[in-house]
């Protein structure tokens, strides 16, 4: 008899851990609290569209629905910073301009990967099934159902229900070497909209990611099929100038007139978005184990939430769920080996990116409008147009490649040393050449 998974969530990584079980021949029965998303479900607190780029890709390519999804996407070349008096800088992603990454409707790509997990008889899903508690020796999850109460027991519980997961929660509550750690930024985050242009154009360049680098917030927009973009307003929840001190609708307008003056322009229903749209806040979560025995296991964001600004959290799901296989395949018969592998393959680069992401946040918003950071950008790519496949700047690494985060991290840091070391080397003996030619 095939095990069967009990999976908790058909969010991005849900649906798509669902295929590969599935794929794999196991019984699989995926639960999820919110309705269909095919039934017009908006799915609400988390981004609209988002960057879907190398890792994230593979995992598509491998269970044969990369160009399923991509169909609508819409790729991005670039950064297109915008500073204060709104003049335009852009910043390619890479020295290769036929890198991008690439703007994708979430409730397209949730819909695409649950349809690809249904496609295999052996994977039955369930919506409005919300997880409550899970026991962890018999493998139960215990769902609210619109009907009741509802027990689910398999060989195994997979938790993939995200940030706040429910089956995280019984591990904390049941294990006593669990650890758990979350941060909070100081920073939530709104959405808000740029409407298409006539016939269903673009307003603004199409094949770029917008900033609008402030220093301590930032707006970003990302565009859609349908001509729109879809905007972010990352900025403080509280502070002389922040979400709790901006309540009436010429606040806004305040605001948004003296900080993002080229946006205001082509934002007519930003009031109404500002007022309508929740404040999302930005978590950091880092667990371990992210297992039980072979009975219970964590994926995506709820072993390994990440704040959005290297636009790598849904990435890193997906790649979850391709060393998850990876693993299936190399321990067919040890299903406690398998989560064991997975976890240490994984951990490592989880809070490596996790790191990574919130260093991003910091040059996102502070950096890109500086011309120290466009004179590195463009060494970077120099520096790898000269040495190719030898130097990799940090961006390429982590959005264009599978290079594990963590070695992507520790190769950048050594990059960029030897990098200043030369430079320093450079200038002293400029200067030394400087000094002789004088004292002649
Ligand atoms: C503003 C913002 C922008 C982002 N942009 C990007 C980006 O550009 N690129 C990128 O790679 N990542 C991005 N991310 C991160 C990305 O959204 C997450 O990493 C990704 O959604 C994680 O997928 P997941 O399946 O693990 O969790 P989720 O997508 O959160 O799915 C979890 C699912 O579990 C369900 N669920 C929750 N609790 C229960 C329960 N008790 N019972 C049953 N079901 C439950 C939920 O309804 C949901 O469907 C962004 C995140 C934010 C907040």
């Amino acid at each position: 008899m095939p095990a069967k998974y009990i999976l908790v969530g058909s969010g991005l990584a849900g649906g798509l851990l669902a295929a590969y079980l599935g794929r794999r021949g196991y019984e699989v029965d995926l639960y999820e609290r919110r309705a269909d998303p095919r039934e017009g479900n908006i799915v609400g607190g988390r981004s609209i569209n988002l960057a879907i780029s190398t890792r994230g890709i593979h995992a598509l390519e491998q269970i044969g629905i990369a160009q399923e999804a991509l169909q609508h996407a819409i790729p991005m070349r670039g950064r297109m910073i915008h500073d204060e008096s709104g003049a335009l800088h852009f910043s390619p992603y890479d020295v290769d301009p036929k890198k991008c990454i690439n703007s994708i409707g979430r409730a397209a790509l949730n819909t695409t990967v649950i349809e690809a997990a249904q496609r295999y008889s052996n994977v039955r899903v369930h919506f409005n099934h919300k997880c409550t508690d899970v026991d962890l020796d018999t493998a139960t999850a215990q769902f609210e159902t619109e009907n009741g109460k509802l027990a689910a027991r398999g060989d195994a519980v997979i938790g993939v229900d995200g940030a706040f997961s429910a089956v995280r929660k019984s591990m904390q509550g049941d294990m006593t070497n669990f650890q758990y750690d979350e941060s909070y930024l100081a920073h939530g985050y709104k959405e808000l909209t740029i409407p298409p242009g006539p016939g269903g154009s673009w307003r603004m360049e199409k094949n770029a990611l917008h900033i609008w680098p402030r220093k301590s917030f930032m707006m970003i927009a990302l565009p859609n099929p349908d001509g729109s973009f879809t905007c972010t307003l990352f900025w403080q929840f509280e502070g002389p100038r922040s979400f709790a001190t901006t309540h009436s609708d010429d606040d806004v307008h305040r605001f948004f007139d003296e900080e993002f003056p080229d946006a205001v322009s082509i934002m007519p229903t930003l009031l109404e978005d500002f007022r309508q749209n929740p404040t999302g806040s930005l978590v950091t979560i880092r667990c371990a184990p992210w297992f039980y025995r072979d009975k219970v296991c964590l994926l995506g964001d709820a072993a390994h939430a990440v704040v959005p600004f290297y636009g790598q959290g849904m990435n890193a799901a997906f790649e979850d769920c391709v060393v998850l296989d990876e693993c299936l395949e190399e321990f067919p018969n040890d299903r406690e080996r398998v989560f064991t592998e997975y976890f240490y393959r994984r951990k490592e680069n989880a809070d490596a990116l996790a790191d990574l992401a919130i260093g991003n946040f910091i040059e996102m918003r502070d950096k890109t409008a500086s011309k120290a950071f466009r004179a590195k950008k463009k060494l970077d790519h120099l520096l790898e147009a000269a040495l190719p496949g030898t130097y990799l700047p940090l961006y390429t690494m982590v959005t264009f490649t599978q290079i594990p985060y963590a070695q992507a991290a520790r190769r950048a840091r050594l990059q960029d040393q030897i990098v200043y070391g030369a430079l320093v080397f450079l200038s002293v003996v400029l200067i030394a050449l400087l000094l002789r030619s004088i004292a002649r």
